[in-house]
């Protein structure tokens, strides 16, 4: 009885998440028990939605498409969450090894910094929205999601041949928010390969997520990293030599997606 009442209520929350929100919280009691039932939903949501839900609304990867090499394949670098800072010195690595990356960047650092953002362009690099205000998307109302997109889309480069992508904050995603990023002519693009430098401060850490085991990287892999953090820039010189003796080829989420 225990279990199948414990399947009923992952079920629930599993369909709450999918359906749009955070109203399954109010089914949970302690906060322990509502953190791990929702990772647990989160997982199956994403596990239903990989296998339903075209391209054209996520993508988590691109097309497997072979690098201009012949070996390796192309794989596409995003950082999340600039531009600040750190951003001229991130450039400034990525250009070192010849390698353009896609860039979600939130739209008020944008208005905060506009010359980061022509000096990203400026590198080769793609810029897509990844909201304005980093709330999550699925606590936004219709509108106010639709607002964050059109406006932080406004401070960017317009890619015409291409629908416009976004990264939502945290890669949280709700059926309702998704269907207004949709609606609004956006894909939302997560990621295949998550670099977990937003768990740790060591950049030893991140590059271990590109090494031993962890090192092949998937045909087509998109691959979460941040701005931003110090540990990720030390660290990125490593992971791009790392890569490029793995033979991949770097190019932005838009051509890889384009294949
Ligand atoms: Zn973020």
């Amino acid at each position: 009885m225990l279990r199948r009442g414990r399947t009923r209520r992952l079920q629930r929350v599993a369909c709450s998440v999918l359906l749009g929100g955070p109203v399954y919280e109010s089914h949970l009691h302690s906060v322990d028990e509502r953190s791990r039932l929702g990772a647990t939903a989160r997982r199956v949501a994403r596990g239903v939605a990989r296998a339903v839900v075209p391209g054209s609304i996520v993508a988590w990867r691109g097309q497997a498409t072979p690098g201009a090499n012949g070996r390796g394949t192309r794989v596409a670098l995003t950082f999340d969450d600039g531009p600040d800072e750190l951003t001229r010195a991130y450039l400034e690595v990525l250009a070192q090894f010849d390698a353009r990356a896609t860039f979600f960047v939130i739209g008020e650092r944008c208005v905060a910094h506009p010359e980061l953002v022509s000096a990203i362009a400026a590198g080769g690099h793609e810029l897509h929205p990844h909201g304005y205000s980093h709330r999550r998307f699925p606590s936004l109302s219709p509108t106010a999601l639709r607002a964050e997109l059109a406006v932080t889309a406004s401070l960017l480069p317009d890619y015409p041949r291409r629908r416009p992508l976004v990264r939502p904050p945290h890669g949280d995603v709700s059926l309702g928010s998704l269907g207004t990023c949709v609606r609004a002519g956006f894909t939302t693009v997560l990621w295949s390969r998550d670099s977990g430098d937003w768990r740790t401060t060591s950049a030893d850490d991140v590059c271990a997520a590109f090494e031993g085991d962890c090192a092949p990287l998937e045909p087509g892999s998109i691959v979460l990293l941040h701005e931003g953090q110090p540990w990720t820039l030390r660290a990125l010189p490593r992971v791009l030599r790392r890569l490029r003796e793995a033979g991949h080829d770097l190019v932005t989420v838009g051509e890889l997606l384009d294949g």
